[in-house]
């Protein structure tokens, strides 16, 4: 990995670049993965590359579904392997979920280098290797889905995902929750929980939300649950980034240092 000096401004951006493109030396992320990664860090940009309120909100609420849930399953693809590898095994464990590879741009090798980085840092099942079910509305290779994950799944958790497999499961009944730093994506509008943050802030925070509220009652996790309202997020994010946006506007932004 190239070395960045830890002084530069933009230190932890050139960083997790970094970690994309080693994700491509690897053969985890594709090509169009950096293409992605780059429009994720747009989106980061305007909301202030921190946690927001209604990303905070909403992760509580997606820790909760899944500590719920008979038969949960996160996804994992090359971005997501690139990116937080350590966390996804970590959240797996953490929320008694099932880890499965589910790619846009699936090839057989690109599912091996992901697998291999996972069982690197601890993972010991990974499904999603030789799926064998189909889902439905989803053209071949990027319909797949393992029969014990995400087949059998009643809640799922697919981070920057595709609009289109998003709508696929939700249409499947799926419980679906993503994560996804673009509000007006697809797979933001698409999905019961949208957590508009960037997900190496995400994993960690929601892995700290789960070792919490692992111990609470069943009544108390679908009370959380029970009142949440996505459309209501989404608006709050985009209300977020508009009054960001005036804000910065009337104090002006030309040569400041911090925004
Ligand atoms: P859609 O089909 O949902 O309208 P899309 O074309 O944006 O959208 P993809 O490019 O497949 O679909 O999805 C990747 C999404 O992930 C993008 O919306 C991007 O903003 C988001 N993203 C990229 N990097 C990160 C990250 N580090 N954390 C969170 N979200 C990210
Ligand atoms: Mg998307």
């Amino acid at each position: 990995m190239v070395k960045i000096p830890k002084s530069h401004p933009r230190y932890w951006s050139l960083y997790y670049r970094e970690k994309i493109i080693e994700g491509m030396e690897k053969g985890m992320t594709a090509k169009a993965g950096l293409i992605a990664h780059g429009r994720g860090e747009a989106f980061d940009y305007l909301i202030g590359e921190k946690t927001i309120e209604p990303a905070e909100r909403a992760m509580k609420v997606a820790v909760a579904k899944f500590l719920l849930a008979e038969w949960p399953v996160i996804s994992v693809n090359g971005n997501v392997a690139a990116l937080v590898p350590e966390e996804t095994v970590e959240l797996a464990k953490v929320l008694n979920a099932k880890l499965e590879i589910n790619l846009f741009y699936r090839t057989e090798d690109r599912v091996r280098a992901i697998a291999d980085e996972l069982r690197k840092y601890g993972a010991k099942e990974v499904l999603g290797i030789n799926p064998t079910k189909r889902i439905p509305g989803l053209e071949h290779e990027r319909g797949k889905a393992d029969e014990n994950g995400i087949w059998k799944a009643d809640v799922v958790l697919v981070p920057l995902e595709d609009g289109d497999r998003t709508e696929a499961l939700v249409r499947m009944g799926k419980f679906v929750v993503t994560v996804d730093l673009n509000p007006l994506s697809r797979s933001a509008r698409m999905a019961d929980i949208t957590i508009v943050d960037n997900i190496v802030r995400a994993y960690p925070r929601m892995i700290e939300l789960a070792k919490e509220m692992r111990k609470l009652p069943r009544e108390e996790l679908e009370d959380i649950v029970r009142s949440y309202d996505n459309g209501k997020t989404l608006s709050d994010v985009l209300v977020h980034i508009r009054n960001r946006l005036t804000r910065l506007a009337e104090e002006g932004i030309w040569r400041k240092k911090e925004i």
